[in-house]
């Protein structure tokens, strides 16, 4: 009872919209019964193109449906195909088609309704295994991911079904992405083909593995993509009460990534890795329901104000020079070598190294590189993975002219980049 009338309190402080006691009070629908249709074996894993994943498709639609969404502007699904549409990035990739579920909530507002904001989970998942798995011997074993990410897809659904009782200004768009597992190339697509403009998207709000609230510690990535996101966390958690960890830019190991690389303010909830990452062990039985039901909470409090604020966010890009995971490492540690700037895909990608986007100002911005592109080879050396790329750039000095060559759709591209240093 505490947490409802606090979250109504914190949103008749953020918008003069109605009160939710109504929706807070009843009990969410079917939370355990989606992640447990989602994780069952039957559904093997939820490989994008899959039979499985197509059988995960048909269900979100319906449960969309049954919680009060509207189907997205041309039908519940968009689909894509891997190797055309968006780039190759899995072995098997080629002819598999991916599909998202996206269900809308019509804003009340005559006219903040033409804007949206998003709230995105993607239900696909490693199938069998191979390719992304961490257990090299599980290699058969149905990978259910039932943090990863059933957890955040069921939370998405939560959230729609009591939103749906009290729908806010703006449009709400909930996507449940497919192709996150093979480099995010499901969100990549949709924000080339958005079915809403991104350019009326308020904000992009993730939710990436929900599923094991420990210690009450909720980690909340992106914070900095909006100006006015740090205030906007700290009133919503001073009555949620985690004990927050808001952090870091707009790039991250998922979906939001894609947005953000498209110029728009985004958000990552994540409860943190655990041993069962990536492996056939991420089970249902070991989601911390009351948590999710935690993160779904504040997830609601968090997409309400969001679509119910009457000014827009200030976006805000990366600081230009920031280090980043791959191309440099800690300043001070060993072999510390010359700057290029790229956000590299972090779930990884065979043959190369995917980009996610650059740094504004970054040397890879001004030689042309950009999200999508995949490096193989800076400076006559091959990089086929992220280490051989640090390798490479390690193997320079700031100020060094280097070839950089990259797949970039179909063909080969040979970009030249002078490197430069971190913070220079
Ligand atoms: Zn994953």
């Amino acid at each position: 009872m505490l947490r409802t009338i606090a979250i109504s309190g914190v949103l008749a402080g953020e918008a003069a919209f109605g009160s939710l006691a109504a929706q807070q009070i009843t009990e969410p629908p079917r939370l355990l019964d989606d992640i447990k249709f989602l994780t069952d074996d039957r559904l093997q894993g939820r490989a994008t193109g899959s039979p499985g994943a197509d059988s995960a498709a048909e269900y979100l639609a319906r449960r969309f449906s049954e919680v009060g969404l509207q189907p997205a502007a041309g039908g519940w699904f968009q689909s894509f195909t891997l190797g055309r549409d968006a780039p190759a990035t899995a072995p098997a990739a080629g002819a598999l088609i991916g599909t998202h579920v996206i269900g809308i909530l019509p804003g009340r507002d005559r006219v903040l309704r033409n804007q949206t904001v998003i709230l995105g989970a993607h239900y696909d998942h490693l199938g069998l295994g191979g390719f992304g798995s961490l257990d090299p011997d599980s290699t058969g074993a149905v990978h259910n991911g039932a943090d990863d990410n059933a957890s955040g897809v069921s939370a998405l659904i939560q959230v729609a079904a009591r939103l749906a009782a009290s729908p806010p200004a703006r449009t709400v768009v909930f996507i449940a992405f497919s192709g996150e597992e093979l480099g995010l190339v499901g969100s990549s697509y949709y924000v080339k083909q958005p079915i809403y403009p991104l350019t009326g998207t308020l904000a992009m709000v993730n939710l990436d593995m929900v599923g094991r609230l420990r210690n009450g510690r909720l980690i909340v990535y992106g914070v900095q993509s909006a100006k006015q996101f740090p205030a906007l966390l700290d009133s919503l958690n001073w009555y949620a009460g985690f004990d927050l960890k808001a952090q870091g830019d707009g790039y991250g190991p998922s979906d939001q990534s894609s947005f953000y690389a498209a110029h728009r303010p985004v958000l990552h909830l994540f409860t943190d890795l655990h041993e069962d990452y990536h492996r056939s062990t991420d089970d249902w039985q070991k989601i911390n329901l009351d948590g999710l039901k935690r993160v779904a909470d504040f997830t609601l409090g968090l997409v309400t104000a969001l679509a119910n604020r009457r000014t827009p966010l200030t976006f805000m890009e990366a600081p230009p020079l920031l280090p980043n995971h791959a191309s440099n490492p800690a300043p001070g540690s060993a072999g510390y070598g010359a700057y290029l700037g790229t956000v590299p895909d972090l779930t990884g990608s065979p043959g190369g190294v995917r980009l996610v986007g650059v740094r504004a100002g970054s040397p890879a911005e001004k030689a042309g590189l950009r999200g999508d592109d995949i490096i193989t080879r800076i400076g006559g050396m091959e990089t086929p993975d992220l280490e051989a790329m640090t390798d490479a750039l390690r193997s320079h000095q700031p100020g060094d002219t280097v070839d950089i060559v990259v797949r970039r759709g179909t063909g080969l591209t040979t970009l030249r980049a002078r490197l430069g240093t971190r913070g220079g």
